[in-house]
C-alpha cells in the first residue's frame, strides 16, 4: 500500500473493534473525576504558538523539538496542542472562571501532537486525560489530586502501578539549586549534547530530563533538588506526604523526578508501570503556582496532571484486563417480501425508541443470507417475518445462543424482548 493511503507515521486509527475500549475508559475517567468535583472543559486543538513557547518553556524538549507549528492563511503562528495545561489555563483566564467559587476544577480528554520518534508507547498523535485544580495552595489539594490520579487508574481496572513523588521547590529555593547544577554540569560540558550545553546557562534543570543516554547518565549523579528546598517548600512537601499517609495512598519519594515542562513548582509526581516497557510513565503531574500570573491572570496557585490514554490501555492489556464489550444487537428481524420489510422497519424503529439495538435487512438479502448475517453480528434474538406471520400477527422469537423458539405476538414485541432480556440476565447471574 502506498504511504499516502496509510495513516501518517506516529498516528493510529481507532477502529470500531477498539473504540469501545476508549469509550469505556474515557467515560469511567470522567465519571470518577466527577466524584472529586471535576467538570469537563473542551478547548481548541490548536492555540497561538506563544501559549506553549512562553509557558511550557522555550528550553524544553516539547518546545525545542516536538511541536507541530505552522503559519495559517492569516499569517498567524499556530501550534497543535502538545499538551493541555497551557491551553486550559488560557481558557480559565479568558473566561474568568476563577471569579466563581474556588477551586476551579476542570478535566479534559483529547488528542495531543508531538513530533517524536514513534515507538511503542510514543506516538505523534496521542491522547491524554487530565485535570487542573485552580485556586488551592494547601498540601491537602496536592494529596487530593494525586489520590485522584491513582484512583482513576484503579477505576479502569489497573491493579499494579507505582506512585512516585518529589518536590522541585519554588523560584526562591531553585536559585540555589541552579547554582549547584551549573557547577556540576560545567565539569561535563565536553560530554553533554549540543542542546544541553545551550541549556546550561539558561535552564540547567532541563538537562535532567534530556533523553540522550550520555546526558541522562551524567544527570543521574547531579545534585538533587529536594536537598535544596526552602523551609516553606519543605513544610509543604511534608504536608503532602502526611495527607497521602492519612488516606493510605502508597508512594515512594523519587528525588530524580523533575518533569519535562517549565511551569512546575513544588510537588511533582508520576505513575509508573513496570508492564509496558521503556515508555513506562502513564501519568505525570504537579503543582504550577506561577503559571496563571505568568499567563496574565491573577496570581493563583494551581496543580494538575495528565495521563496518556494509549499507555493506560497498554497497561490494561498487559495486565490481562478484559474490558466490557459493547451491547450486541438485541434483535435481528428477517423479512421475506415487501410487506414484511415495511413491518420490520416499523418494528425496528419502535424498538430503537425503547433503547434496543434492532436491525433488519437493508441490503436485499434472501432469508438464508440474512440468518448468516445475524449470526456474524452475534444477534441475541432473531425473528423471521413472512406473509403468514403478518396475517396471524404472531411470529417465533428465536434465542440464538440456545436455539429455543417462543411464539410471540408482534404487537407485544417490545415487552417480549424486554422480558427475554431480563430472563437472560437472571440466568447469567445465577
Ligand atoms: P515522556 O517522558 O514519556 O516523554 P512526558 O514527560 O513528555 O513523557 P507529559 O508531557 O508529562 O509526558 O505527558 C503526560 C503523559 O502523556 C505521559 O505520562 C504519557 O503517558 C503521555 N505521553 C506523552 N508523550 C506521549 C507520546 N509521544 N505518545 C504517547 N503518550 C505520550
Ligand atoms: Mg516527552
Amino acid at each position: 500500500m502506498s504511504e499516502i493511503n496509510k495513516a501518517p507515521r506516529g498516528t493510529n486509527d481507532i477502529t470500531p473493534e477498539e473504540s469501545y475500549k476508549w469509550q469505556f475508559v474515557e467515560k469511567k475517567l470522567i465519571e470518577t473525576a466527577g466524584l472529586y468535583g471535576f467538570k469537563e472543559i473542551r478547548t481548541p486543538v490548536f492555540e497561538h504558538t506563544e501559549v506553549f513557547t512562553k509557558n511550557v518553556g522555550d528550553t524544553t524538549d516539547v518546545v525545542q523539538k516536538e511541536m507541530y507549528t505552522f503559519t495559517d492563511k492569516g499569517d498567524r503562528s499556530i501550534t497543535l496542542r502538545p499538551e493541555f495545561t497551557a491551553g486550559v489555563i488560557r481558557s480559565v483566564i479568558e473566561h474568568s472562571l476563577t471569579a466563581a467559587a474556588l477551586p476551579v476544577k476542570v478535566c479534559y480528554t483529547g488528542g495531543c501532537y508531538r513530533y517524536e520518534k514513534p515507538q511503542a508507547g510514543r506516538l505523534r498523535e496521542f491522547h491524554q486525560f487530565g485535570v487542573e485544580c485552580v485556586g488551592a495552595a494547601s498540601p491537602a489539594a496536592d494529596a487530593e489530586v494525586i489520590a485522584l490520579a491513582d484512583g482513576l487508574l484503579k477505576s479502569v481496572g489497573i491493579e499494579k502501578i507505582s506512585l512516585e513523588i518529589n518536590s522541585i521547590g519554588c523560584p526562591t529555593c531553585r536559585a540555589e539549586y541552579h547554582k549547584a547544577l551549573k557547577e556540576y554540569f560545567k565539569e561535563h560540558t565536553d560530554d553533554l549534547c549540543g542542546t544541553c550545553n545551550e541549556r546550561l546557562d539558561r535552564n540547567p534543570m532541563r538537562i535532567l530530563d534530556c533523553k540522550s543516554p550520555v546526558c541522562s547518565e551524567i544527570a543521574s549523579k547531579a545534585p538533587v533538588v529536594i536537598d535544596y528546598l526552602c523551609d516553606d517548600c519543605k513544610a509543604h512537601f511534608e504536608g503532602v506526604k502526611a495527607h497521602l499517609d492519612a488516606i493510605n495512598i502508597k508512594y515512594i519519594v523519587n528525588p530524580h523526578i523533575v518533569r519535562g515542562l517549565d511551569y512546575y513548582t513544588r510537588t511533582v509526581f508520576e505513575l509508573v508501570s513496570g508492564d509496558i516497557g521503556a515508555q513506562s510513565t502513564v501519568c505525570g503531574g504537579g503543582r504550577y503556582d506561577g503559571l496563571l500570573e505568568q499567563m496574565g491572570g491573577q496570581a493563583t496557585p494551581a496543580l494538575g496532571f495528565a495521563m496518556g490514554v494509549e499507555r493506560l490501555l497498554m497497561v490494561l492489556e498487559s495486565q490481562g484486563k478484559e474490558l466490557p464489550t459493547p451491547q450486541p444487537c438485541d434483535i435481528y428481524i428477517a423479512p421475506m417480501g415487501e410487506a414484511a420489510a415495511l413491518k420490520a422497519s416499523q418494528m425496528c424503529f419502535n424498538l430503537r425508541n425503547e433503547g434496543f439495538q434492532a436491525l433488519t435487512d437493508i441490503v436485499g438479502r434472501g432469508l438464508k443470507a440474512q440468518m448468516r448475517y445475524a449470526n456474524k453480528i452475534n444477534a441475541v434474538f432473531t425473528l423471521v417475518l413472512g406473509d403468514s406471520e403478518l396475517e396471524s400477527g404472531k411470529a417465533k422469537l428465536k434465542c440464538m445462543a440456545n436455539g429455543e423458539e417462543k411464539e410471540i405476538s408482534l404487537d407485544n414485541i417490545i415487552s417480549e424482548i424486554y422480558n427475554a432480556r431480563l430472563d437472560m440476565l437472571a440466568e447469567a447471574i445465577k
